[in-house]
Order: C-alpha cells, then sequence, then structure tokens
C-alpha cells in the first residue's frame, strides 16, 4: 500500500510501504477515505520536533471503511464507515471509563511504527474501543459534509476540549488565543457552550473571517505585551476563561496575560516551550486541559455535526488527494491554507 512517510526537514513522501493488517484479535483494519493534515504535523516537517521519529509513517487524523475485523472484535462489521480519534484507545480501563482516553494503559498514536493516517490503510488497535460508526444514513459523497465530519478526528474535538477546560459556559466571556484550525474550532466550541462574547486573538484576515462566521464578536490583532493590553481594555481585567490554542510560549504568556484575576485558561496547543508560571500563582489562574481526549467528545460532536449545529467544514480549506499530501504540508507550512483535507 502506499502511505506518507517522513525522510526529513520539509520532505515527506508518499511511499509504497507494508499492507496494513489484522495483528491482535481486537484489530480491525480500515481503508482510508478521508484523512486530514494537522497544524501539530508541521512541528516535525520543519525539523522541529520529531514525533514521527527517522523515517516513520505520518498522519493521525483519518476515516474510512471497516476492511478486516480481527476474531474478537464485537461492535464493528466489515462495510462499516468509522471515524478515528487521534488516538488509539481500549474504552474500558479506569481513564477511558472516565473519558480521559489519551491516558488509557493500552492506548497509543497513529503513525511513527504504527500506521499513519495519511496512507491507504490502517490497522486499528482495540478497535471496539477506539473507533465511532457513522450511522448509514450520512453522505460522505457530500463533500461539505465529509470535511465537517473529517474535523472530528482532532481539531473540533480539540477547539471542544479547550472551550470544557476553559469552563466556558452560557452567558460568558471567552478568549480564544490563535486562528489556527484548532483556535477557530475553539470559537465555534465557545458559541456552542453558549458564550455571549467571543473574542479571537490573530491576524490571519481569511482566519478571522471564519472566525467571525463562527461567532466571534471581537478580534485582537495586536500580539505578545500589547494583545494582553488590548484584551485588558475590551474586558476590564481580563476575560473569565481563556482558550489557549497554540502552543508555543508566546501564546501560553498570552492566554495567561489575558486571564481575569481567578480565571481559568483552557490549554490544548502541544507545550513546545517552557511556561513561567509567576503570574499564573500570583494571580490564582487555573491551568487546565491538556491532550484531548478526541473518543470522549467524538459522539456529541457527532451528533451535532450531523443535525447541523455546528458545521467546522470551513477549516478544511485545501483538498488534495494522496500524491497531494507533499503539497498539502507546503501550502499549510507557507500559510497559504488553514488546514487540508486528503481525499483518498
Ligand atoms: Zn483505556
Amino acid at each position: 500500500m502506499r502511505a506518507t512517510v517522513f525522510n526529513g526537514p520539509r520532505d515527506v513522501r508518499v511511499e509504497e510501504v507494508p499492507d496494513a493488517a489484522l495483528r491482535e484479535p481486537t484489530d480491525v483494519v480500515v481503508r482510508v477515505t478521508h484523512a486530514c493534515i494537522c497544524g501539530s504535523d508541521l512541528w516535525p516537517y520543519r525539523g522541529e520536533l520529531l514525533i514521527y521519529g527517522e523515517h516513520g509513517r505520518m498522519g493521525h487524523e483519518f476515516m474510512g471503511v471497516v476492511d478486516d475485523v480481527g476474531p474478537e472484535v464485537r461492535t464493528l462489521r466489515k462495510g462499516d464507515r468509522v471515524i478515528a480519534p487521534f488516538a488509539f484507545s481500549d474504552g474500558v480501563c479506569e481513564y477511558c471509563s472516565g473519558g480521559l482516553h489519551t491516558s488509557c494503559v493500552h492506548g497509543g498514536y497513529w503513525g511513527a511504527q504504527n500506521d499513519g493516517g495519511q496512507g491507504e490503510a490502517v490497522r486499528v488497535p482495540w478497535a471496539d474501543g477506539t473507533l465511532v460508526k457513522l450511522p448509514e444514513s450520512v453522505d460522505l459523497g457530500d463533500a461539505r459534509l465529509a470535511a465537517a465530519v473529517a474535523t472530528l478526528t482532532d481539531v473540533m474535538c480539540t477547539g471542544q476540549h479547550a472551550a470544557v477546560s476553559a469552563g466556558v459556559g452560557p452567558g460568558g466571556t471567552a478568549v480564544v488565543v490563535g486562528d489556527g484550525a484548532v483556535g477557530l474550532c475553539g470559537v465555534l466550541a465557545a458559541k456552542r457552550q453558549g458564550a455571549d462574547r467571543i473574542i479571537v486573538m490573530g491576524r490571519h484576515d481569511d482566519r478571522l473571517a471564519i472566525a467571525r462566521r463562527f461567532g466571534a464578536t471581537d478580534e485582537v490583532r495586536e500580539r505578545g505585551p500589547e494583545g494582553v493590553a488590548r484584551v485588558q481594555e475590551l474586558t476590564g481585567g481580563g476575560a473569565p476563561h481563556v482558550l489557549e490554542c497554540v502552543g508555543t510560549g508566546q501564546s501560553f504568556a498570552t492566554a495567561i496575560g489575558a486571564c481575569r484575576p481567578g480565571g481559568t485558561v483552557g490549554h490544548v496547543g502541544v507545550p513546545v516551550e517552557p511556561i513561567a508560571l509567576g503570574d499564573v500563582h500570583g494571580r490564582n489562574i487555573g491551568l487546565v486541559g491538556g491532550v484531548c481526549p478526541a473518543r470522549a467528545y467524538q459522539p456529541e460532536l457527532l451528533a451535532d455535526v450531523l443535525a447541523g449545529v455546528i458545521d467546522p467544514s470551513p477549516v478544511l480549506d485545501l483538498t488534495v488527494t494522496l500524491d497531494g499530501v507533499p503539497d498539502g504540508y507546503a501550502a499549510m507550512d507557507e500559510r497559504r491554507a488553514v488546514k487540508a483535507l486528503v481525499t483518498l
């Protein structure tokens, strides 16, 4: 089969690799129909965070059709259409039962030595606990709907996790730091949680336009201390709920600075730099969040996507084929696209 492989900084290639195949009795093999390229994939792409290792498989966002089923799989059959969260999990351990699938005692991540999402097929361990089946009525021939569903493999769940972690509720004021796909989904999630006022911090016209469509009421283009000062001015001393959606030291510092004393920062960006805690301590700011347990959020968000309550599809503003994946990376790296959808 063919799959995307990391060959070095800014060098990803689609190569012939061994076919995905059952290994454990609780496995299934999924033939991928749609995948995405993630902003967090740009760290290894730029050679900054080698999460996929040398010559590792790439991609952690995919959905498709069950093609082969292990003898101990109970809830899935050949032909079922499924979406995968960006980490696999058994669905039954203490952590999965508590909604923290990313800490599953049997869990793990796609890519590297495991099959990656940007390929023709994926071996899925613990399939019953990992995959979410799509209702048969769902028409993935509808490109907008397929894109909306594809965001549930990661970014829409991650935006939701940021909003929930920040404690956003009806009538509240929320600040969203970052206008990438996760930040934009954070705006949509804050709106979904009932926030009255949503201030997005970013500076790309095309992305801020999407943020407004998703429910942002204000935008702050200034960055760093100027951005913090602007938010303080707009909110009279900071917002009680702040969504950190990037992961850089500057983004965390901005989120903490924009937060009201006693407020909460819901953080989901992969932290790539150390974070200063002096201000967190001094103003009793809660830091809640982490890697998103997407499997926990998928059922409720899928229901809302299918009911038309939310439509995150605008964050996928580029579509490529499997052969076009290297171009998709380049387009996201050069900010010519927010996020790329891969159709197979
Ligand atoms: Zn588990």
